[in-house]
């Protein structure tokens, strides 16, 4: 059983290390991996916008770096200006990193103000996800 508010415990202390200067939208996220190792990420801005990171995606890349793929549920805090009270659900950029690892059952925790998060999965949010194993990628066997 997943303890869903500790997990977004950890993603709001991670957010106050969030570098958002220019939006003011700070985001953090708690990544469990099935030993109950936590990995957490805040988002990154740079002036020059394009190379900006979220959360979500410093706290894959920090799993992953470590060796850690057996991914379990992320959960995400964030808003403008310190607030949190919808949910920030992961960009479509960040969906896309989480579906190379996970399946679409991974569930993902958003907080919503209320104490009781709302939660929805990898593939409520990324329907028709493009993995590895699309038609595209399957090669004829010339034999
Ligand atoms: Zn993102």
């Amino acid at each position: 059983m997943i303890d869903q508010n500790a997990l977004l415990k950890q993603a709001e202390t991670a957010r106050k290390n969030a570098y958002a200067p220019y939006s003011g939208f700070t985001v953090g996220a708690a990544l469990l991996c099935r030993d109950g190792t936590v990995y957490t990420g805040c988002n990154v801005e740079n002036a020059s916008f394009s190379p900006t990171c979220c959360a979500e995606r410093v706290a894959i890349f920090k799993a992953i770096s470590e060796g850690r793929q057996d991914l379990c549920a992320i959960a995400v805090v964030g808003g403008k200006n310190g607030d949190a009270l919808t949910p920030c659900p992961p960009c479509g950029v960040c969906r896309q990193v989480l579906s190379e690892f996970c399946e679409e059952d991974f569930p993902v925790i958003l907080a919503n103000g209320n104490g009781d998060p709302t939660v929805t999965t990898l593939g409520a949010l990324l329907p028709y996800r493009f993995r590895i194993s699309h038609p595209s990628f399957e090669t004829e066997n010339p034999s």
